[in-house]
C-alpha cells in the first residue's frame, strides 16, 4: 500500500465509525478506533501515525516489541494487544501494551497482573468471549467470563475495562450481530457497563454493525493498510 493511500483511507475509516456511531444515537467519541497493524511495516504504522491515528493493534509479540522500538520516537502512540498470549511471553506484554484485549484465563490473568506490577505498571485489560464456543479458536467460553473477571480484578496489576470477541470468521457483516448482541448481553449480566465499560468487537468487514451493537472499540486492519 502507497504509504499516502493510508493517510486517507484512516480519514475514510474514521468517517465511517463516526457515522455508524451517528445513526445509532450515539456520540462518535465513544468508539475508538484502533488500527491492526499486523504483519504491516513500521514505515506504515507511522504513515497511519501523521494522519492522526494514534491506537494500533497487533497479534504477536515479537511483532509487538520490535515495532514499538522501531516508533519509540512517537509520542502519544499506543499498542493494544489483540493477539493469543502464552503465559511465557506475559512479561513482554506487560511491559510494551497499553491495553490487553485477550485475558482468556485465571492463569494468564495472573502471570499478567504479576509481570504489570513488576513493570511498577497497571494496564486496562478486557477479558476475550468466545461467543461461538468454537473449538479452534482462543478466548474463553461464556460459562467461564465470571470467574476470569475476578481473578483478573484481584490483580493489583490489572485494571479490568470490558469484553472482546471475535466471531465466526465465515460469517457476513449481518450474521455477526448476534454475537456482539451476545458479548453485550454478558457484559450486562456481569454487571454492566458501570463496571465494564468496554466492548470491543467488530473488525474491516463489519465494525459498523458492531458499532449498532454497541461496540466502544473496533479493531480494523485490511479496511485501513490493505489486505495481509
Ligand atoms: C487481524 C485482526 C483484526 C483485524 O482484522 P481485519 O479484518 O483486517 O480488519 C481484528 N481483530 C483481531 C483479533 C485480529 O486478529
Amino acid at each position: 500500500m502507497r504509504l499516502e493511500e493510508i493517510g486517507e483511507r484512516v480519514a475514510a475509516v474514521q468517517r465511517r465509525v463516526a457515522q455508524a456511531a451517528r445513526s445509532s444515537g450515539r456520540d462518535p467519541s465513544a468508539v475508538m478506533l484502533i488500527a491492526v497493524s499486523k504483519t504491516k511495516s513500521a514505515a506504515e504504522v507511522r504513515a497511519a501515525y501523521e494522519a492522526g491515528q494514534r491506537d494500533f493493534g497487533e497479534n504477536y509479540v515479537q511483532e509487538l516489541v520490535g515495532k514499538a522500538q522501531e516508533l519509540s520516537d512517537l509520542p502519544g502512540l499506543r499498542w493494544h494487544f489483540i493477539g493469543h498470549i502464552q503465559t511465557n511471553k506475559a512479561r513482554r506484554v506487560a511491559e510494551v501494551a497499553s491495553v490487553v484485549h485477550t485475558v482468556d484465563s485465571e492463569r494468564l490473568a495472573q502471570e499478567l497482573g504479576r509481570r504489570a506490577q513488576a513493570a511498577g505498571r497497571v494496564i486496562p485489560v478486557l477479558v476475550e468471549i468466545n461467543v461461538g464456543e468454537e473449538e479452534s479458536k482462543t478466548g474463553a467460553s461464556v460459562g467461564r467470563a465470571r470467574a476470569i473477571v475476578e481473578v483478573a480484578r484481584a490483580q493489583g496489576g490489572l485494571r479490568v475495562r470490558g469484553l472482546m470477541t471475535v466471531p465466526p470468521f465465515e460469517l457476513n457483516a449481518a450474521e455477526t450481530a448476534p454475537y456482539f448482541d451476545r458479548l453485550r448481553a454478558l457484559r450486562d449480566e456481569l454487571g454492566g457497563a458501570a463496571v465494564l465499560p468496554e466492548l470491543s468487537m467488530g473488525m474491516s468487514h463489519d465494525f459498523e454493525v458492531a458499532i449498532g451493537r454497541g461496540a466502544t472499540m473496533v479493531r480494523v486492519g485490511t479496511a485501513i493498510f490493505g489486505v495481509r
